[in-house]
């Protein structure tokens, strides 16, 4: 019985290696373009055809590309946003799963979607390619939730998208200050409100080791990523904290907006 177990076992993985890989997001169609089989991509809702170029938001009719209504009356700190899909459909669901679960391997999509939109616009290179930014941050986690997870998904998807742009990329140079009230509920200002003071950049450590030398944005182009942008409220305080401390400009791309 434990031979023809093993028999079947070991038939079972050559199997496997034969076998094309499964797509990572449902585990049973043929994994295609981004790790995903065609069923799955079928899920992924596009981002319009030309959103405000500040915020990525969904413009009216005749709306001034440069700047939305929400934009021209909040003015975010940030200058442009790269977002690859609409936080709804397949990659609204994968984030949520790679967030809430434990599996890393959920980001792999999420980083190709990001890369490949980092490559199509032109918000983020210039016409020889090279980049815009200088380096990439990751947007910092919920602390109640960092506690939680395994992993970080925007670290993730920075370092894939800086390996790209071929520039740095540090995920530890913000840091949650408080613990921040769940905003679902509030309003678009109420949330830039309620989002004042609860990002920093880290303080240099004594005795740190060189490679993880204190944050020093002065002068730099910054890109901050992170999975999704529903209002803005984090991102712009991660853009206001860095231009306090010195930062040229600061660039924004996400997976997905809300
Ligand atoms: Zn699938
Ligand atoms: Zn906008």
């Amino acid at each position: 019985m434990t031979i023809i177990h093993t028999a079947r076992s070991l038939a079972g993985a050559v199997l496997d290696l034969v076998a094309p890989p499964s797509c990572l997001a449902c585990g049973a169609g043929e994994m295609g373009d981004l790790s995903l089989c065609a069923r799955c991509r079928d899920h992924i809702r596009p981002m319009p055809d030309a959103p405000c170029r500040r915020c990525a938001g969904a413009l009216g009719p005749g709306a001034d590309p440069a700047a939305c209504d929400d934009c021209a009356r909040l003015r975010p700190k940030f200058t442009r946003t790269v977002a690859a899909a609409r936080y709804a459909g397949l990659v609204g669901e994968l984030i949520r799963r790679a967030k809430y679960g434990r599996d890393p391997l959920l980001a792999v999509p999420l980083a190709d979607l990001m890369r490949r939109a980092v490559r199509a616009g032109d918000s983020l290179r210039d016409a020889d390619g090279a980049s815009l930014v200088d380096i990439v941050l990751a947007a910092p986690a919920n602390p109640r939730h960092a506690r939680e997870r395994a992993f970080h998904l925007a670290d993730l998807i920075a370092e894939s998208v800086a390996a790209d742009l071929r520039v740095r990329c540090r995920t530890d140079w913000f840091v949650r200050v408080g613990n921040p009230e769940p905003q679902a509920a509030l309003p678009r200002t109420e949330r830039r409100k309620a989002a004042r003071g609860t990002v920093a950049l880290r303080r240099a450590r004594r005795f740190e080791p060189t490679w993880k030398s204190a944050p020093a944005p002065r002068g730099l182009r910054v890109l901050v990523v992170d999975d999704v942008l529903t209002t803005g409220a984090t991102v712009n305080e991660c853009a206001r904290v860095l231009l306090a401390a010195g930062a040229a400009e600061v660039r924004v791309a996400v997976v997905s907006r809300a």
